[in-house]
């Protein structure tokens, strides 16, 4: 079967699924040279068997509100391919979580963590809960209450979930609690711990300082530099208020993060003092539209930040949360490098759109894979029982972008994608990642 036939088989067993249709679809459609070079591939079908899951574990979660009220949600992790290493993949809690999402998260996360170049597989999970104005006790019945159903699926060298959207290191110590006390084991189940009880130093700022790490690897290969250039940045949470904080720290003037409620914009740039007012903001719940009565600047409501002229934009909030006619305004707007924080945040179109334009793109598996590698050097620091020191992990979180980056790239050039200069970053980075996985599975045999 060709792989154009293995998309439409695709798309119509999962029309029900359109965001992970729309994953497989943008590895397909850029792997046709490696596959033609490589017909042992077609022979074993690795396609075929890389876009079914290994396995979807479903389960209902029941958990006490604070009136003392039953509720019920919806939890799954989906055990995508344990070819390379233990499944590997954030937990995400947010109501729109179904198992599409789930997939497309899951599918995305084992090519990108094959790229870092360590032992991991690719996995995800979550929940349909909604972490939106409960208390902290809720929160923690619900963690307890979700890791209760989880438990028998993951453990350190079989599945090690880690934070995602709605799951930060608060939740993640609820679950690990909850994994020791069912257990009576302290393995490194959960990455994401806090520090001082197995988490690694700069696990927390790893994935918004890898996708700025990546952005100066691709400035350097245009020689050019991050110093003075004006960014947008999307999103208010972890990985966006730490790539703002990185780009910020190298010199650039990032004038704009955003969140569910619309976007705020400061031209003058956020230093390092509001960029911490507006994380403890957010970590408090509230609102990011306080901003402009304490330090200035405008606020939008309900609009995204691609109005604005800008050099750089790194969409760091949610998936598809740029369409084309938002990639249209950052064309317009001036914006030469478009850097995924997010996984998969262009829509196709979108996608189409900047590469038309020769905007330099970072898709999110090369440029966010910064956060799943630091899990992986701290699952190497709790099995040796020993902790790296900050410069030490971030000393590898920065070799590692640049061997992701230096990958991709290298791979765009052999494969013919690169033409006057632009390198195919996406064709490369998908490249990458399915060799290492499809070699793996060609020695395997039929297994996996
Ligand atoms: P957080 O929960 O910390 O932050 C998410 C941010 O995005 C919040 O500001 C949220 O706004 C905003 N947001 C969510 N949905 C929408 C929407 N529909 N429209 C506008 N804004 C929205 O998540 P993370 O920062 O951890 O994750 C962000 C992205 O990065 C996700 O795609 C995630 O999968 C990806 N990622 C995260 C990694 C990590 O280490 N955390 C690793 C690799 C990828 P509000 O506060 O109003 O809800």
């Amino acid at each position: 079967m060709s792989i154009s036939q293995a998309i439409e088989n695709i798309e119509t067993r999962y029309t029900h699924q359109p965001e992970f249709v729309q994953a497989v679809k943008e590895v397909a459609m850029t792997i046709a040279p490696l596959y033609d070079a490589h017909p042992e591939y077609s022979t074993s079908k690795i396609f075929e068997r890389l876009v079914e899951p290994d396995r979807i574990i479903g389960f209902r979660i029941n958990w006490e509100d604070d009136k003392g009220e039953i509720q019920v949600n919806r939890g799954w992790r989906v055990q995508f391919s344990n070819a390379l290493g233990p499944y590997k993949g954030g937990i995400r809690f947010h109501p729109t979580v179904t198992p599409s999402v789930l997939k497309f998260l899951g599918f995305e996360q084992i090519f990108k963590n094959a790229l870092t170049g360590l032992p991991l597989g690719g996995g995800k999970g979550g929940s349909d809960f909604d972490p939106k104005g409960k208390t902290d006790n809720e929160i923690r019945r619900f963690c307890y209450a979700f890791m209760r159903e989880l438990h028998p699926y993951v453990d350190k060298d079989v599945d090690v979930p880690a934070g995602d959207i709605g799951v930060g290191s608060r939740e993640i110590s609820y679950m690990f609690a909850m994994y020791k006390n069912l257990t009576h084991e302290y393995g490194g189940v959960l990455t994401g711990k806090g520090v001082g009880f197995g988490g690694s130093l700069m696990r927390t700022e790893a994935t918004g300082y890898g996708a700025v790490y990546f952005l100066e690897n691709m400035l350097d290969a245009q020689d050019d530099n991050i110093k003075g250039k004006k960014v947008l940045i999307s999103g208010a949470g972890n990985v966006a208020l730490h790539a703002a904080e990185k780009a910020t720290m190298l010199g650039a003037i990032v004038v704009t993060v955003s969140d569910s409620q619309g976007v705020l914009y400061d031209k003058e740039g956020f230093n390092q003092e509001k960029i911490d007012w507006i994380k403890a903001q957010k970590s408090e719940d509230k609102p990011l539209a306080d901003y402009v009565s304490v330090h200035g600047g405008e606020w939008f409501d309900k609009q995204k930040p691609w109005q604005f002229q800008a050099d750089i934009a790194i969409p760091a909030a949610t998936q598809n949360e740029v369409n084309e006619d938002d990639a249209k305004l950052m064309v317009d707007n001036g914006v030469k490098y478009v850097v995924e924080g997010a996984n998969m945040p262009l829509t196709a179109d979108a996608i189409d759109c900047i590469r038309e334009h020769r905007v330099h793109y970072a898709p999110g598996k090369a440029a966010n894979a910064g956060g799943v590698a630091v899990s992986g050097l701290e699952m190497s620091q709790n099995s040796v029982r020993q902790y790296q020191t900050s410069e030490q992990i971030d000393t590898r979180l920065k070799e590692i972008m640049k061997n992701i980056h230096d990958s991709a790239a290298d791979a765009s050039e052999q494969y013919g994608q690169t033409d006057d200069g632009y390198i195919d970053y996406m064709a490369g980075a998908n490249m990458v990642g399915f060799k290492r996985v499809a070699d793996a599975l060609v020695a395997y045999g039929i297994l996996n």
